[in-house]
C-alpha cells in the first residue's frame, strides 16, 4: 500500500498543491491536469494521488484505482470532446520509454491528427 506521498515527486507535489497545476477533474484517488509542455491540442495527465514509480506497480498493487485512471481517462476525452474523433492514452513505463516523471501517470492525447507524427 502506498498512501504516502514522496517528498521529491513532482506530481505528489501538484497533489499537495505545492506546485499549482490546471486541474480538469479530480475524484478522492485521482487528478486529472494538463500537462504543462502539452504535444497536441488535447493533453492530459491523470495521476493516482498516491505515489507509485509507474503504471505496472500501481496495477500490481491496487488494480481498482488503475482501472480508476482510466475511467477517469475516458472522462477527460468525454469532457474535451476528443473521444468520438478519438483519442489517445500513453502509459510511458520506464526511462528507456521516456518515463520522465517516475509517478504513475496516464497521458489522454487527442484533437490533432495521429497521422502527422503527432507524439
Ligand atoms: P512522462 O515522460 O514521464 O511519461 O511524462 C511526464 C509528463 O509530465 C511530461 O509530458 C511533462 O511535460 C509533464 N510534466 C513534468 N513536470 C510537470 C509539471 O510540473 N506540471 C505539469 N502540469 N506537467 C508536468
Ligand atoms: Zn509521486
Amino acid at each position: 500500500m502506498a498512501d504516502q506521498l514522496d517528498p521529491d515527486c513532482v506530481f505528489c507535489k501538484i497533489v499537495t498543491g505545492a506546485i499549482p497545476a490546471t486541474v480538469v477533474r479530480e475524484t478522492p484517488a485521482t487528478l486529472a491536469f494538463r500537462d504543462i509542455n502539452p504535444q497536441a491540442p488535447t493533453h492530459v495527465l491523470v495521476i493516482p494521488k498516491t505515489h507509485y514509480p509507474n503504471a505496472a506497480t500501481l496495477a500490481a498493487a491496487e488494480p481498482e484505482l488503475a482501472a480508476g485512471l482510466l475511467t477517469e481517462a475516458a472522462a477527460v476525452a468525454a469532457d474535451e470532446k476528443i473521444a468520438d474523433h478519438g483519442y489517445r492514452m500513453i502509459f510511458n513505463t520506464g526511462a528507456g520509454a521516456g518515463q520522465t516523471v517516475f509517478h504513475a501517470h496516464v497521458h489522454v492525447l487527442g484533437g490533432g491528427d495521429f497521422h502527422e507524427g503527432l507524439v
